[in-house]
């Protein structure tokens, strides 16, 4: 059990590694897979004992081992939250998410593990960047689509629920087209990105219906909230852009988990 755990971590670190690279290249147009990790500051490629996740941060004391400037504290935090993900993942997340019925018993995890991945790069690439790259929003839809046809030809996901979970994904994009345009006439501001359009249909797709209305509702408190906050200590100003994708994936993430919970609390309000 313990040796699972730490293997786990283990595996969620090198995982972390890899998506400080996608987080680093891919804004950038350049490709995941070219070539070795270079020092970002004097472009030394690494040498390998100084790429080794989490433990060249500490041992390096932060620096790099050539130019001994700064290392972000961005890549060891990545790589440390990947890990815990993937502890969490098989201590909570696997029976959480686990069907019955083979093959889906396994695919079912597997495939929320690897969601759980590229939602992660999405909301870190959003945040640094204020970007959502087309590539990640197709991988994302890609991944939500097949799963959920999967699910519905095999008779675990009724028909009716998987076609309610499309019209949720072209609903949220189509308020938030509205919303932009609203935001563009009024304000003169890009209030949602394309970013946020294309991920939308991603969302539907993976909460369905009713679960997508706590997950945007979630999704626009928080970022209320949180924008609110930067504008009154004046970290923002209200005409600046605050990237939406990393709200809108936490709140996917609080309707997964809780979804069912706030929906029945809040039908047990009104009716
Ligand atoms: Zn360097």
């Amino acid at each position: 059990m313990n040796l699972i755990i730490l293997f786990l971590f283990g595996l969620g670190l090198v995982w972390g590694s890899f998506l400080n690279v996608v987080i680093w290249r891919m804004p950038r147009g350049k490709s995941v897979a070219d070539g070795r990790s270079i020092c970002p500051k004097c472009k030394h490629v690494l040498a390998w004992k100084y790429n080794i996740p989490l433990l060249s941060y500490v041992f390096l004391r932060g620096k790099c081992a050539y130019c001994h400037k700064s290392i972000s504290i961005r890549y060891p935090l990545i790589e440390f939250m990947t890990g815990i993900f993937f502890v969490w993942w098989f201590a909570v997340g696997f029976n959480f998410f686990k069907l019955v019925g083979s093959p889906w018993s396994y695919i079912q995890p597997v495939f929320w593990l690897v969601t759980g991945l590229v939602m992660f790069t999405i909301l870190v690439i959003d945040l640094l960047y204020m970007v959502i790259p087309f590539g990640l929003n197709l991988t994302l839809f890609s991944l939500a689509l097949a799963y959920r046809v999967g699910l519905t030809s095999f008779g675990i996901m009724n028909s009716a629920d998987f076609f309610r979970a499309l019209a949720s994904g072209a609903g949220v994009c189509l308020l938030f087209v509205f919303l932009q345009a609203v935001t563009k006439a009024v304000k003169k501001v890009d209030g949602f990105g394309l970013g946020d359009i294309y991920l939308a249909p991603s969302l539907g797709l993976l909460l369905g219906w009713p679960k997508i209305l706590p997950g945007m509702f979630s999704a626009f408190v928080l970022g209320s909230v949180v924008g609110l906050i930067l504008i009154a200590t004046k970290k923002k100003k209200m005409t600046q852009y605050l990237p939406f994708g990393p709200f809108l994936i936490i709140g996917t993430a609080i309707s997964l988990l809780w979804g069912s919970a706030i929906w029945t609390w809040y039908m047990s309000l009104i009716v």
